[in-house]
């Protein structure tokens, strides 16, 4: 079967006693543990009318039977389809609607407003998982067999969907396949180099593809053990990091462990990796910590829609600032955003377009949209603008929705970001296009300074760019800020500073 719970399964250790996932309390779940317990839920689930090619929708905190219940779901063929716990009970009214799950599995505390929600949307069940466990998921599913026969799947057959996580619009609904998980597991333990003794640092949030499936599915492919924490929180990474091999994170892990004092080449001697994703990693941010630790953070770009793309080498330079080759299996390539014409000249900027067995085989009840993002030859257009430099790093130099067209000429934030980010006094900036009267968009910058940085001002800002930029590309304005608004994956979220600054021309 090319269920891909059944290709991890054939990979487990020899030992079922071996540890797969412990906990902050100390507790050590075995692979033992994740194949009973995933049988039980998958028989709980298929008592519930749960078959091949069903729904189940979960929002729910992070917790180790929130994992068993993603492999139940693969093993009785239904699709696993994670929630942000961020989304209110209108957002998840939404979602239940628009995804039509058997099941839906939420906190206890959320159970009683969701339920009225989840019957108006044809939900058959809910039931309910806690943080630590509890709940109508592990009391239904107690009494029931430890074995369960894994529903046979074809490599084509719906796994999971992923929505993304809306930093441009409304969240689509990305379907995945067998095969888009299995490819890109297979392909990043390979890559990364994974061995039987690797113990992975596991901080992120596992409703997105970063923290379920690159993470999660890496560890199941090598059959090896995770430190499975809630959130992120430099205490408790300085006392795991002696303990753990590799760590994956969003950028803002990196830069609040710069922040810290604690962190030094001895603290992260037993580290082997740090890999970074999700947003782009600063190359300052990058550099800082390779100067503290000896370690050059590898920084790799992928998407709720294809999973991982590019990667930085595991041996072989890693440049601050790119996001690395094209997977082994995944063509990468640069066309112009309009006519959709490759562009094969090295460093030449525009669209990136990627094909592979990586790739998702479309947004859920979106058929029009789907069929707008794939090109005639079956490349997906990925939104993200970029180039391909004549060694072959793929540089994300930003969104093509992100793009700025001031008085008819293209600007690139990026470019602008740059600049600014060089500024001694500032910390980081964000580039937004907002309406102008005579421009269409004028350029803005959102610039946070450092503290005591309060001397540097619009005009010095200003000053420097003039210096590097082209006219059109200079700031019309520059706002200071105390806090950039990011969502959970560090992502900077500019539609709400266009919002924020949309009248500022009026
Ligand atoms: P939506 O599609 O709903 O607007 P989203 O694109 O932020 O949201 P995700 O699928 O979670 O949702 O994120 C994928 C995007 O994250 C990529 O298209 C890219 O813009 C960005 N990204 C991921 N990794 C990197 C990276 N290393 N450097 C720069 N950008 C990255
Ligand atoms: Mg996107």
């Amino acid at each position: 079967s090319e269920n891909f719970y059944d290709i991890v399964a054939a990979r487990f250790p020899a030992n079922p006693d071996a540890p797969f996932l412990e906990l902050a309390s100390g507790a050590v779940l075995s692979y033992a543990d994740l194949a009973a317990t995933s049988a039980r839920y998958a028989h709980l689930l298929s008592e519930l009318g749960v078959v091949k090619g069903d729904r189940v929708a979960v929002q729910v905190e992070k917790s180790a039977e929130a994992v068993f219940l993603y492999l139940a779901c693969l093993r009785v063929g239904a699709a696993y389809l994670p929630l942000n716990t961020a989304y209110t009970r209108a957002e998840v009214a939404y979602f239940l609607t628009d995804a039509a799950p058997r099941v839906f599995v939420c906190a206890p505390a959320a159970a009683e407003g969701l339920r009225d929600t989840a019957s108006e949307a044809g939900v058959g069940a809910v039931l309910t998982l806690g943080a630590a466990g509890e709940g109508s998921l592990t009391d239904g599913a107690a009494g029931k067999p430890t074995d369960f026969d894994t529903v046979v799947c074809a490599s084509g057959d719906l796994a999971a969907i992923l929505y993304t996580s809306g930093t441009t619009g409304r969240s689509k609904g990305a379907m995945l396949t067998h095969r888009n998980l299995a490819s890109n597991a297979a392909t990043l333990h390979r890559l990364w180099g994974f061995q039987p003794d690797d113990v992975l640092l596991h901080m992120l949030p596992i409703f997105h593809t970063h923290g379920l499936f690159v993470a999660i599915n890496c560890v199941l492919m090598n059959g090896s053990s995770m430190l499975f924490q809630s959130k992120f929180d430099p205490d408790a990474v300085f006392r795991l990091l002696p303990r753990a091999t590799v760590m994956m994170g969003v950028p803002t892990f990196y830069t609040r462990l710069l922040a810290d004092d604690r962190l030094t080449g001895a603290a992260t001697a037993h580290m082997r990796l740090f890999i970074s994703g999700s947003a782009p990693l600063l190359a300052d941010t990058h550099r800082e910590f390779f100067e503290r630790t000896g370690k050059p953070i590898l920084e790799r770009y992928g998407m709720t829609e294809t999973g991982m793309l590019t990667s930085n080498p595991l041996s072989g330079e890693r440049i601050p600032g790119t996001v690395g080759f094209p997977l082994p299996e995944v063509s990468v390539r640069v066309a112009d955003e309009k006519t959709g014409a490759p562009i094969t000249a090295p460093g030449a900027i525009g669209v990136i377009e990627v094909k592979g067995p990586n790739v998702f085989i479309g947004y859920w009840r979106m058929p029009e949209k789907t069929a707008q993002e794939f090109r005639a030859d079956g490349y997906f257009i990925t939104g993200d603008v970029g180039k391909i430099d004549e060694r072959g790093y793929v540089h994300i130099i930003g969104r093509a929705k992100d793009l700025v067209i001031s008085g008819g000429f293209n600007v690139y934030p990026k470019e602008v970001e740059t600049v600014i980010d060089a500024i001694e006094g500032v910390v980081e900036s964000a580039v937004i296009g907002v309406p102008h009267p005579d421009f269409g968009e004028a350029v803005v910058a959102v610039v946070l300074r450092k503290p005591g940085a309060d001397a540097l001002d619009e005009a010095a800002v200003a000053r420097a760019c003039k210096e590097q930029l082209a006219n059109f590309k200079v700031p019309k304005a520059v706002v200071f800020t105390n806090e950039l608004p990011r969502n959970t994956m560090g992502k900077v979220q500019k539609n709400l500073l266009r919002d924020a600054h949309k009248d500022h021309f009026d």
